[in-house]
């Protein structure tokens, strides 16, 4: 990695749910239609990440925690509670430190550029789609009728020419914060005890933590409720964790099978003598 290690904070907290951060991002990349279907269930006509979509708003409509005030808690706002919240949240692809799905490319597709993200290349990837089952967030997706694997780039070109990605420029309460990932770590933290001073005790960070199952996230997220609330894995785990040992094993195996065989064939040669 020449570059800094770059990534995003998204601060949930602040989302209004304007979703111009999936515009920009479908506008800067191109990127196609994808059904925009309302799930009956909220206002999220997206309704997950997929190929096609690179940003994701998920809206969860609930009942507000007792005794809380509601958020986003803007100066001046007297925090009146209707009874009901919103947890809005702008989903995207994690940019993982220990990443499945480049482990598992086979054709080089994949690849983690010089600003520590992980990208996928359309002119290289061949459609195998090993790639899809290896993300423990769900993220990466082939696009139907065209078998290719796309994701978010956090906008490779952008970053390539100085430029902040599209949606981290698009977004109007600064939600979602691009940076240097060790700066955007410290930002995080300070946020977190500015909220619980506050009295929101719930906000947490999540994919912040160098030591969980991906080793951190360079996407990673201020949540007010349970990772699962908004469809996240709560303790996800790079799914190629086990490989090397599962390669030792097999190595193990294959070398005691040849030493059978070597010595059967030395056996049956000292029987004929
Ligand atoms: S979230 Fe999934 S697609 Fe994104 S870098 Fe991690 S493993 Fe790859
Ligand atoms: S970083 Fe770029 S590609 Fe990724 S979600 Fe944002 S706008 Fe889309
Ligand atoms: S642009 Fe910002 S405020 Fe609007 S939906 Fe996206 S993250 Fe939320």
């Amino acid at each position: 990695m020449s570059e800094e290690r770059v990534g995003f904070f998204t601060d949930t907290s602040v989302c209004i749910g304007c979703k111009a951060c999936e515009v920009a991002c479908k506008e800067w990349n191109a990127i196609p239609e994808d059904g925009l279907s309302l799930t009956g269930m909220s206002y999220d006509n997206t309704q997950a990440l997929g190929a096609s979509t690179w940003r994701h708003v998920a809206f969860i409509e609930q009942p507000t925690p007792e005794g809380r005030t509601q958020l986003p808690l803007a100066e001046g706002d007297s925090g009146a509670d209707s009874g009901m919240r919103w947890l809005m949240s702008s989903d995207v692809c994690k940019h993982c430190t220990h990443a499945a799905c480049l482990d598992v490319c086979p054709t080089g597709s994949l690849f983690r550029t010089e600003f520590g993200t992980v990208v996928v290349q359309e002119d290289i990837c061949n459609g195998c789609g090993y790639c899809v089952p290896a993300c423990p967030y769900g993220v990466i997706e082939q696009r139907p009728a065209d078998g290719r694997a796309f994701k978010c780039t956090m906008c490779y070109d952008r970053l390539g020419v100085g430029q902040e990605p599209a949606c981290a420029k698009a977004c109007p309460t600064e939600s979602i914060q691009f940076g240097p990932l060790d700066e955007l770590r410290e930002r995080a933290a300070l946020r977190v005890d500015q909220l619980h001073e506050t009295g929101v005790t719930e906000a947490h960070l999540y994919g912040d933590d160098p030591e969980d199952g991906v080793g951190g996230d360079g996407a990673f997220f201020l949540l007010l409720d349970k990772p699962e609330v908004y469809g996240l894995p709560p303790d996800p785990v790079v799914t190629t964790r086990d490989l090397p040992t599962m390669w030792k094993h097999a190595g193990a195996a294959a070398l005691s099978l040849l030493g059978g065989v070597a010595l059967s064939f030395a056996l049956a040669g000292k029987g004929r003598r």
